[in-house]
């Protein structure tokens, strides 16, 4: 017996892979869609800003429903890794964490970017309910908040989370300089260069 080989795999099941499971399936191709919807970082997050979903809606439910859509046009998930993938002539052929070997045609790679962490204790824990890796997806959720916003964009991020009413602690760890800090109109209460200056 000959094994089959995919006409797409694709590895990651976030936003990205979901959509391209989708597209591809339509073409009536076989498509395999690698990954696990909790290792999505959408997962977690409470989103507001998603054309045609009215309201704060859970990006686990999010998820769950565009992985039932690429299922129900054809599309197989397969919630494991890929450990290690190989081309043979004009195939390849990935190996699953379980073991399962697959051969496909081509492969569309989704597996989404990490983020810079600080390492924080609670930072992992809390993602998605308090800590957040976007002022422009999540700024709103904070109103009222005390926030402390860190990074390189920390201008661009300032400027826009200004429009949020929050009392702003700035960390520092990036390009930002003073001039820019005093360009604010409403400069933040605390500013400091790094974490262990306002964690003494
Ligand atoms: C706290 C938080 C809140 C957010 N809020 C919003 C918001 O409100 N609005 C918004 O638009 N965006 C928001 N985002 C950003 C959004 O989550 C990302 O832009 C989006 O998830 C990116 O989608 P992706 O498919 O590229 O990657 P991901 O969603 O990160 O998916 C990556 C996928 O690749 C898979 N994968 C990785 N390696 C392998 C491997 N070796 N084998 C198999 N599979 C693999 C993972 O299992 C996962 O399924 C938020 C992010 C966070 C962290």
């Amino acid at each position: 017996m000959t094994n089959q080989v995919y006409d797409v795999v694709i590895i990651g099941a976030g936003p990205a892979g979901i959509q391209a499971a989708i597209h591809a399936v339509r073409r009536k191709t076989d498509v395999v869609m690698l990954g696990r919807i909790e290792n999505s970082s959408l997962y977690a997050a409470h989103v507001e800003n998603y054309a045609f979903c009215e309201g704060v809606r859970e990006g686990k439910d999010l998820l769950e429903a565009g992985h039932r859509q690429a299922r129900q046009f054809g599309a197989e998930p397969v919630p494991e890794d890929v450990l290690k993938i190989s081309q043979e002539g004009e195939h390849f052929h990935l190996e699953l964490e379980s073991g399962r070997k697959i051969e496909t045609r081509t492969i569309i790679f989704a597996m989404g970017v990490s983020k810079k962490k600080l390492g924080v204790p609670g930072e992992k824990e809390l993602s998605g309910r308090g800590v957040s890796y976007c002022v422009d997806c999540d700024a709103n959720f904070y109103k009222g908040a005390t926030v402390a916003v860190i990074g390189d964009r920390i201008y661009t991020d300032m400027e826009l989370a200004r429009r949020i009413p929050c009392d702003f602690i700035l960390v520092l760890s990036g390009e930002t300089t003073k001039e820019d800090i005093a360009k604010l109109k409403e400069p933040p209460a605390l500013v400091a260069r790094s974490l262990a200056e306002l964690i003494p």
